[in-house]
């Protein structure tokens, strides 16, 4: 199973492509959480992606490029993967075609996520990270504890810079007019679900199942 989640920053991209990861046993590509730990350990991408992803910009596509080849082609995705924030430009896209052909992939299916922008401010004012391993929490659900449930860390969660309401504006900006364009890309060749993102985690990862399978995408 070869999937590409799609959709605004907050919708829920990460979250699903956790339990989806899971129950297909295929790894989990962030590509935003790839930068963070880059950031985090400042190697020679970090130190070019942490002050464009402070501000909510994209990192040029050049080194995504290069940095998805590298993921895509290690022995970890040999039979599968969840892509969670790749591709997010159109050239992004045509260069991820090119790899498909190159490698032999042609199963490849994009799971568009959909929700409404205030409801995606709201989301990502109201979420909280780890500093340690990354993992995403509601604020409401963390009030009272200390630890990390996911790595035990104790005091790490931190509202992520790019979460920050001027930040999350641009972010959403650079969706609409940069990213959007990707989902015409791939509607233009067929493999694309469409789900509502405004709904229970269960019932949109329900809903992602079904479609699949309606399709006859579920392999
Ligand atoms: P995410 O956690 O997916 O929202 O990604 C966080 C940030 O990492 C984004 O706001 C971008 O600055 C950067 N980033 C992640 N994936 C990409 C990508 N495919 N192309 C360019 N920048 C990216």
């Amino acid at each position: 199973m070869r999937i590409i989640l799609f959709g605004s920053p907050g919708v829920g991209k990460g979250t699903q492509a956790k339990i989806i990861s899971k129950s297909f046993n295929i790894p989990h590509i962030s590509t935003g959480d790839i930068l963070r730990k880059a950031v985090k350990e400042q190697t020679e991408l970090g130190k070019k992606a942490g002050e464009i992803m402070a501000r909510g910009e994209l990192v040029p596509d050049d080194l995504m490029i290069a940095l998805i080849k590298e993921v895509l082609t290690s022995a970890e995705c040999k039979n599968g993967f969840i892509l969670d924030g790749f591709p997010r430009t159109t050239v992004q896209a045509a260069a991820l075609d090119k790899l498909f052909s190159q490698i032999g992939i042609s199963d490849a299916v994009l799971i568009y996520i959909t929700a409404d922008e205030n409801e995606i401010v709201r989301r990502l004012n109201n979420r909280r990270a780890c500093k340690q391993c990354g993992s995403i929490y509601v604020l409401k659900d963390i009030e009272n504890v200390n630890a990390c449930p996911n790595c035990g860390a104790e005091n790490s969660f931190y509202l992520r810079n790019d979460d920050k309401e001027e930040v999350i504006k641009n972010r959403l900006e650079v969706f609409k007019s940069t990213t959007m364009p990707v989902l015409d890309y791939y509607k233009g060749k067929g493999r694309v679900i469409e789900v509502n993102g405004l709904d229970t985690i269960e019932n949109v990862n329900k809903n992602i199942i079904e479609s699949l399978k309606e399709k006859n995408l579920y392999n």
